[in-house]
């Protein structure tokens, strides 16, 4: 027997907590589904220096605790599970985390977005191990190690130009010869001693090594694109900064979404193609991705909610 709820939110980051505390607000007592990453991104950064209201700044995942704690003063219900599939054809909605079966009248994605990858075995086998997609988490482990970061957009170069704190130097790889990133941060970063460029370059291999059971990376193997030459490169740890990727796998099929794979979200609103499931944060954005941003949007498809369900009465 399916449990029913009027609404249920996909996602626990600061969209979808935000939205729980919203909805539970209008007393609608939303479940939210916390997912695999309970309290989402930023529970993998260290301080957030740029949420209003913390002129101090606040570590990422105690902002996400408060979040939480203030959604579920209200009557929201967090339910630390995965959805593992959805079907939002007929109403009510249909959810299921594995064999259990969640019904709703209305539905929050805020599902959010991961960090691509370049796909290779030797980097899934070094994650944690030398190679990150996140240099606020791991920035830390570098001091006076030599690292590269792969990519050429304002995440590579701002990634880049944080690990200097720590490196002794950062090699940005990146596959053409220009980057994409924004202006300011590439004068910021050709001016900063520490980064050096390696252009026209992909990685073709993570070399490891493994010294008394100690996984850790070695090198790289590095391709000229223009020339075909292969080189290693000595290196102590790798970044990957070539974007994110939004999770709507589950959706795919039934939500709109853009080339990219970002549901699609009508107007000024957070209404998706599916009459009563709304999206917010990351999932829908790809120009912003900010937490202050996400949160707004999850303010925002609570009371789209809200009004929607009056509407159907
Ligand atoms: P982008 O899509 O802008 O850049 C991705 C970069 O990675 C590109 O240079 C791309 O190369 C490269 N790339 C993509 N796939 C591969 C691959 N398989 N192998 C090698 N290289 C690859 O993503 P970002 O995350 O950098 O930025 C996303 C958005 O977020 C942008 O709008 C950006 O401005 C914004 N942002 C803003 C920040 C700020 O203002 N502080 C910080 C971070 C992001 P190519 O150029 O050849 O396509």
């Amino acid at each position: 027997m399916a449990s029913h709820h009027t609404l249920i939110v996909i996602g626990s980051g600061p969209a979808g907590l935000t939205a729980a505390l919203y909805a539970a607000r209008a007393n609608l007592s939303p479940v939210v589904f916390e997912g695999i990453q309970p309290g989402g991104q930023l529970t993998i950064t260290t301080e957030v220096e740029n949420y209003p209201g913390f002129p101090q700044g606040i570590l990422g995942p105690e902002l996400m605790d408060q979040l939480r704690a203030q959604a579920q003063r209200f009557g929201a219900q967090s339910l630390f599970k995965h959805v593992s599939k959805v079907d939002v054809r007929s109403r009510p909605f249909h959810i299921w985390s594995d064999e259990e079966e969640y019904t709703a009248d209305a539905l929050i994605v805020a599902t959010g977005a991961s960090a691509r990858l370049l796909g290779l075995p030797s980097e899934k086998e070094y994650m944690g191990y030398g190679v990150s997609a996140c240099a606020t988490c791991d920035g830390f482990f570098c001091r006076s190690l030599e690292v590269v970061v792969i990519g050429g957009g304002d995440t590579a170069v701002e990634e880049a130009t944080f690990l200097t704190k720590f490196a002794s130097k950062v090699t940005i790889i990146h596959r053409r010869d220009a980057l994409r990133a924004s202006k300011f941060m590439q004068e910021k970063a050709s001016k900063n001693p520490k980064i050096a460029f390696l252009w026209d370059s992909i990685i073709e291999e993570i070399l490891g090594k493994n010294e008394n059971g100690k996984k850790s990376v070695a090198g790289v193997r590095v391709k000229n694109v223009k020339t075909g030459m292969t080189t290693e490169m000595k290196t102590d740890g790798v970044f990957i900064g070539i974007g994110h990727k939004p999770n709507t796998d589950l959706f795919k099929g039934q939500l709109d979404m853009d080339v990219a794979g970002y549901l699609v979200t009508k107007g000024k609103g957070t209404a998706t193609n599916v009459q009563g499931v709304f999206a917010a944060g990351d999932v829908a954005d790809s120009v912003y991705r900010q937490a202050i941003t996400a949160a707004g949007s999850g303010c925002q498809a609570a009371i789209d909610v809200e009004r929607w369900l009056e509407g159907q009465e």
